[in-house]
């Protein structure tokens, strides 16, 4: 992996920050030892990982792809990380993201785009960008990613890798610099379905320390590694088929459900409304919070502060003004005024009914489903620059991953096939809340 990242990184860009060669070499040594010893074993042992940049590591440099965190180096180390270093994972590098996980191409970072490694003019795909391509091209074995609208899922389609996004509150958050909290979960990015179930199963566990941490009965997810979907209801929303979806996405998404049908599943389309509601009401969600969560960002606590100010309120300006990049401020700008008064009721009471009627036509479609199918994105990878012009344009591409948050459920990204340009297409399977092994099915028996 080392060597490969002296090969490819100058070109692909996939790190914000690799770690000390040596010390990473040393760690590994230091984990054989253990398992010649017998104190270590289990598949990741000695397995290198890069960790996106929005995750806390203790001494190690935690930007968030950000100017405002550029020295930022955490006193902590996020819960999910934890848990990959106690299966003797051994951490490479932190990786490119898009600024704080806005974003849908991993160009609003402020440290420089990272290339989509099929082909180098065009996006990773984001804000998980960096994770995806890394994993991609060989910079390491897995990565955690992070999904609050589909940022796992969207770039592992683009990077033609394996993602998947939790249930809301399987994987501890503690470390996690939040991004919008009631969406946030971390996952696998990885090769295949067999090294995502696996990696989930060591990162997944319950946590006191994060308040909406689940205690689940089961996390045996490497359990549902087994060929065979016989009898299993999947369902296809028409509404994910309309307008906007790239034709040769559509054809490759309905081979694989066919893949699906031959090897025994019923697989039946259906209506899911509200989808096209999804989008408004993510982003007055994700951008309330955001704009709550980032008002820790001033110069005071963390990271950086403006050189030249005339007291607080102006050294509070000048380093926000400074410190966030065009993405970020247009989102805090938008969730400040849809909680601002008067505008509460209007915008954002409004986007949480509507995020609860979606959750309620996804528990109607659960009652008949193990699992929905769809595209992960309307289209494969973008050429570099072609997105940031029109950011209404970016936001509508997260159609079919956002809902998916919304509602709190499982969603998966699996690798379908390839356009006429040979970028990646990926498949989206969506499993109903906990039901992560109906997914890992699915997707194990269509790999
Ligand atoms: N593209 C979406 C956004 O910009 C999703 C990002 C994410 O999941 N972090 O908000």
């Amino acid at each position: 992996v080392l060597e490969q990242i002296e090969a490819v990184e100058g070109d692909v860009h996939a790190y914000v920050t690799l770690k000390d060669k040596e010390k990473v070499l040393k760690k590994a040594e230091e984990i054989q030892a253990k398992i010649d010893a017998g104190e270590l074993d289990g598949p990741l042992a000695g397995v290198p990982v890069a960790v996106k940049d929005n995750m806390c590591t203790e001494g190690v440099l935690t930007t968030c792809s950000s100017k405002i965190l550029s020295n930022f180096k955490p006193t902590y180390t996020a819960e999910a990380v934890k848990n990959l270093e106690k299966a003797g994972a051994v951490i490479i590098g932190k990786t490119n993201m898009d600024e704080f996980a806005m974003g849908s191409t991993t160009e609003t970072s402020a440290y420089g785009v990272t290339r989509n490694p099929w082909d180098l003019e065009h996006v990773p795909g984001g804000s998980s960008g960096g994770s995806c391509a890394a994993v991609a091209a060989g910079e390491c074995l897995f990565a955690l990613g992070s999904d609050t609208g589909g940022s796992i899922r969207q770039p592992s389609s683009f990077c033609g890798v394996t993602g998947l996004k939790p249930t809301y509150g399987t994987v501890s958050r503690y470390g996690l610099i939040a991004y919008g909290s009631s969406l946030d979960q971390i996952g696998p990015v990885a090769k295949d379905v067999t090294d995502c179930a696996t990696i989930l199963e060591a990162i997944a566990s319950y946590d006191k320390k994060d308040s909406t941490s689940v205690k689940r009965e089961d996390y045996d997810f490497t359990s549902a590694l087994v060929d065979d979907v016989k009898g299993m209801r999947i369902g296809i929303p028409r509404d994910y088929f309309g307008e906007g979806l790239d034709p040769e996405v559509k054809e490759a998404i309905l081979a694989a459900a066919k893949v699906l049908e031959e090897k025994g599943a019923i697989v039946e389309e259906f209506d899911l409304s509200l989808v096209e509601y999804a989008i408004p009401a993510y982003y007055v969600i994700a951008c309330a919070e955001a704009s709550s969560n980032l008002a820790r960002f001033d110069g005071v606590k963390y990271g950086y502060r403006a050189k030249d100010y005339e007291g607080l309120h102006n050294m509070y300006k000048k380093t926000r003004s400074e410190g966030f990049g065009a993405e970020v401020k247009r989102r805090i700008m938008l969730g400040s005024f849809v909680l601002s008064s008067g505008y509460y009721d209007a915008y954002y009471l409004k986007a949480l009914r509507t995020k609860a009627l979606i959750k309620k036509a996804f528990d109607k479609a659960f009652e008949k489903y193990d699992v929905i199918l769809g595209p992960a994105a309307p289209n494969t990878a973008p050429k570099i620059g072609d997105s940031l012009s029109d950011p209404l344009k970016m936001y509508l591409g997260d159609i079919y991953t956002i809902s998916v948050n919304l509602a709190g459920l499982p969603g998966m990204s699996v690798p379908c096939g390839r356009d006429a340009k040979g970028l990646p297409i990926g498949l989206q399977l969506i499993g109903d809340c906990f039901k992560e092994k109906n997914i890992i099915r699915a997707a194990y028996a269509y790999e």
